[in-house]
């Protein structure tokens, strides 16, 4: 097995990510940073996020593995301690891979045209306070949008962001994607409504703001970026999912239940 592994920066992760090499280079595990076959993150959902953009590329690929330092993440289900639990399963075992699907999101500016891929979700505000955009769904009109802006996740998403907003969690076996509004202004000119909706593959929304020249605010997972010139921006769900290493079962509800819930 070829890995690669992201740390989150800090003493313990930068303790751990040593620890961990010491170790696997012990038990065979070889590490390529360029060309590897698995991707461990050590840190939480934050590093996560950053191994899957360092990686994206390499998709079709690697596989991902979370180690978290903290509370337990949502990508990042090995826990400090189980660190040679882990790195023995890793080098005695196949892992059962679970493929999530991701947000893909096509931006056309005056310049040209930008593509992201999405692991949690993509979020747009104005950079000047109300946002106000057009969103059509499958190249019909739906709504006019005026509030603090938009949140369009994933499945593997719906946890973060978009639950903070009252979205639904989606399990990710659904092949979809969800719209959730940020603090929406409703009158008569403009109306949404007012719940968080869900698209399945194949469906797509545009989001078209009425004044390219105005600055808007895009988030694509943890990265923010101030962008002017955007005539539309059209989400859907990916071709691309991203793949995961299991070495032992965790369902999703049991990681809804433990991160939100707690014992009952
Ligand atoms: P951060 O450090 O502010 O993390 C925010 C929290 O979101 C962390 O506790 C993290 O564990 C949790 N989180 C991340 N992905 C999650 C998921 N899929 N399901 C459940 N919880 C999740 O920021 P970061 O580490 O850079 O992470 C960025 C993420 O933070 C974004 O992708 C977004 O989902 C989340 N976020 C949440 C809010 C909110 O709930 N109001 C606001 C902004 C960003």
């Amino acid at each position: 097995m070829k890995y690669a592994l992201l740390d989150r920066g800090d003493r313990l992760s930068r303790e751990l990510s040593e620890q961990f090499q010491t170790q696997a280079k012990a038990r065979g595990l070889i590490y390529d940073e360029e060309a590897p076959d698995t991707v461990v993150s050590i840190g939480g959902d934050g590093t996560m996020l950053q191994a899957f953009h360092r990686y994206k590329e390499l998709l079709d690929r690697v596989a991902f593995i979370g180690i978290h330092t903290g509370h337990l993440g949502f990508y990042a289900d090995w826990q400090k301690n189980e660190l040679v639990e882990l790195l023995d399963l890793m080098a005695s075992s196949e892992p059962r891979n679970i493929h999530y699907p991701l947000l893909h999101v096509d931006i056309v500016t005056t310049e040209g045209k930008e593509t992201h891929l999405v692991l949690n979700e993509f979020t747009l505000k104005s950079g000047d306070g109300t946002l106000v955009s057009a969103i059509h769904i499958n190249d019909e009109p739906f709504e006019m949008f005026r509030g603090d802006g938009i949140v369009i996740s994933t499945p593997t998403g719906s946890t973060g962001y978009n639950k903070s907003l009252g979205g639904a969690v989606i399990h990710p076996s659904l092949e979809a994607l969800q719209i959730a509004e940020i603090a929406s202004i409703n009158n008569r000119v403009y109306r949404t409504l007012g719940s968080s909706v869900i698209l399945p593959k194949h469906h797509h929304c545009d989001i078209v703001p009425p004044d390219p020249g105005e600055e808007l605010i895009i988030g694509v997972d943890h990265m923010l970026m101030a962008l002017t010139g955007v005539r539309s921006i059209t989400c859907r769900v990916a071709e691309k999912k991203v793949t995961f290493a299991r070495y032992r079962p965790f369902t999703f509800w049991n990681r809804v239940r433990e991160a939100f819930i707690g014992s009952v």
